[in-house]
């Protein structure tokens, strides 16, 4: 069981259903706190530079006075913060959970100090629309009520290769089909009727 809900996390993990973040996330927490052994605990960090004044604090333009940046109050940062992400082991796989993001760095030492990760997780997304495939899968046997929502709400163009993927873009197809697509088309008739002396030719 654990190997198999780790294979359905670690495939639906690296192309998240969209329409589905928050539910997702909250079952993916959900999840690992169940079937998972925690083992750790990662420090992640991520900073973004200012693009007003290219991280340098000062905001120059050509018909003013270089001045302190607004968008970053001369810091040349615009955003940093830290996440502490609990880090769980289910089946072969290993998952991150954010449990809380700081905006100031607080060394959390536990016996240790945390290794750090700098900037996002960056998941490649695995073959045919295999996460998505997962993603259902997940909510059919763990939240049947994001399942009922999430089922046949997007259309999968490509790759459909893989049993609910299937399904779900078949109820897609059917729900946003149009029988009058199908009818004979009446071509529009153009009738004028002219007062000849109101022709301007
Ligand atoms: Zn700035």
């Amino acid at each position: 069981m654990q190997y198999f809900v780790g294979w359905l996390l670690y495939n639906a993990n690296r192309d998240i259903p969209f329409l589905a973040k928050s539910q997702f996330y909250e079952l993916k927490t959900r999840l690992l706190k169940k079937y998972a052994t925690k083992v750790g605990t990662d420090i992640q960090h991520v900073k973004k530079d200012c693009c007003s004044c290219d991280n340098t604090g000062v905001f120059k333009c050509y018909w003013k006075m270089p001045e302190t940046c607004w968008s970053c109050f001369g810091t040349g940062v615009y955003k940093e913060f830290w996440t502490r992400l609990d880090k769980y082991k289910l089946g072969k796989w290993y998952f991150h959970n954010p449990v809380e993001r700081m905006y100031k760095y607080e060394p959390l030492f536990e016996g240790e100090a945390l290794p750090i990760i700098e900037g996002y997780i960056h998941h490649k997304a695995p073959k045919y629309r295999l996460g998505k495939e997962c993603a259902l899968w997940l909510f059919l046997l763990f939240d049947r009520k994001s399942f009922w929502k999430v089922l046949g709400r997007t259309g999968s163009p490509t790759h459909k290769r893989t049993p609910l993927v299937i399904i779900d873009n078949a109820i897609f197809v059917f729900r946003h089909f149009d029988w009058r697509d199908y009818l004979p088309k009446k071509k529009p008739k153009y009738d004028f009727e002219y007062d000849s002396d109101e022709l301007p030719f």
